[in-house]
């Protein structure tokens, strides 16, 4: 079985010193918060070159969290993308706010052009996401934001590491966000997520609500909630840190012998670099005819896939109300149907990628 995603390859090949890490937590009972968390911390933020990193207990809950800390809310609106995972929509609506949707672009990004159409005096935000492991146009997005007085926070929770113009995909905006769900790039052994901002006061605040308002012990000078990064987790990012430019590597490398294997076949369209961006290959994504059936034959073959994803936002059961037509978003009405994720991995061999690209071509010419 070639698996979507292999978890315990990599485990194994560093499992002494994730071992080492999590039995130097339990020794030292340093489950939340305290000096793994801030150690991973330091780490995080000093790489990306952004001042600050707070850590919190998902992805979802770092983007619930900066909106929130932004005042984002009733009254106001925030545009995103129509075509990513539903956790970035959620955090707008969960705060009150209106989620605006854009369809995406040829690279899966949002497509900057429909942008500026849907701005007006109640927008006060845009969530780009940079998805699949590609950065969107994000200088263009900045220049939007800056013309209209929007905030702008990068959804990186498939991009660690990934660069626009050889800067870093989540220092372009106001803050940005992160999971560390284990099948992201940066995995942790649970859930887990962080914010990374250069603000000072907007640090502060996220820090102090991420642990119920408490900026010290007995003091809460606002109501907050319980988000926080735990000790284990965070030992298990810090020595995952020391390899993630190398796996990154490794999944471009995977991704181009995908892409020379199979550039012969006609029948599916292999995803494109857009200019100036670094992909790091969160998910090797193709457009492809007769979705079904080739997953289907990919699976008797033993090979699993994934679909990114199933339904486009606006055409999600929870987001009835909103009454999208499919024309408005021609092109994550077409993702619906065409997209297939193939396995990819830093731990994938040759051998395997081969198999994969001979078994599309078989089923083509069958
Ligand atoms: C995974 C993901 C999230 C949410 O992260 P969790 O840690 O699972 O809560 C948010 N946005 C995108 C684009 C994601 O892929």
């Amino acid at each position: 079985m070639i698996p979507f995603i292999d978890l315990d390859k990599q485990y194994i090949s560093i499992k002494k010193e994730i071992d080492n890490a999590i039995q130097n937590v339990i020794s030292q009972s340093a489950y939340i918060q305290g000096p793994f968390v801030k150690t991973f911390e330091e780490n995080f933020s000093q790489k990306l070159g952004i001042k600050h990193c707070i850590g919190v207990a998902s992805g979802t809950d770092a983007l619930t969290i900066t909106l929130k800390a932004l005042n984002i809310g009733i009254g106001d609106e925030v545009i995103t993308a129509a075509n990513t995972f539903i956790a970035t929509s959620e955090a707008i609506t969960i705060n009150g706010a209106k989620v605006i949707f854009v369809d995406n672009d040829e690279y899966f990004g949002i497509n900057t052009k429909l942008i500026e159409e849907k701005i007006n005096s109640k927008t006060k935000a845009i969530i780009p996401v940079h998805l699949y492991g590609q950065s969107v146009d994000i200088i263009k997005i900045q220049e939007i934001c800056r013309k209209y007085n929007l905030l702008l926070i990068e959804d990186c929770a498939q991009s660690h590491f990934a660069t626009y113009n050889n800067q870093y995909t989540g220092t372009f905006g106001d803050a940005a966000i992160y999971s560390f769900y284990p099948g992201k790039n940066l995995g942790a052994y649970g859930d887990g997520g962080a914010i990374i901002t250069n603000q000072d006061s907007l640090a502060h605040k996220i820090r102090m609500y991420c642990n119920h308002g408490s900026p010290e012990k007995h003091v809460h000078l606002i109501e907050g909630t319980n988000s926080r990064l735990d000790g284990i987790q965070a030992a298990i990012l810090s020595i995952k840190m020391k390899y993630i430019d190398v796996w990154n590597q490794k999944r471009f490398e995977a991704a181009a012998k995908y892409i020379k294997n199979l550039s012969k076949c006609n029948n599916i369209i292999l995803p494109q670099i857009r200019p100036l961006s670094s992909h790091v290959f969160h998910l090797f994504v193709i457009r492809c005819q007769n979705r079904e059936k080739l997953q289907k034959y990919l699976l008797e073959n033993n090979i699993q896939t994934g679909i990114h994803y199933a339904k486009a936002l606006p055409f999600l059961d929870c987001y009835q109300h909103y009454n999208h037509k499919t024309s408005e978003f021609p092109m994550a009405f077409k993702n619906q149907d065409e997209l297939l994720s193939l396995p990819i991995y830093p731990e994938i061999s040759d051998e395997q990628i081969e198999k994969v690209c001979d078994t599309i071509m078989k089923f083509y010419s069958l």
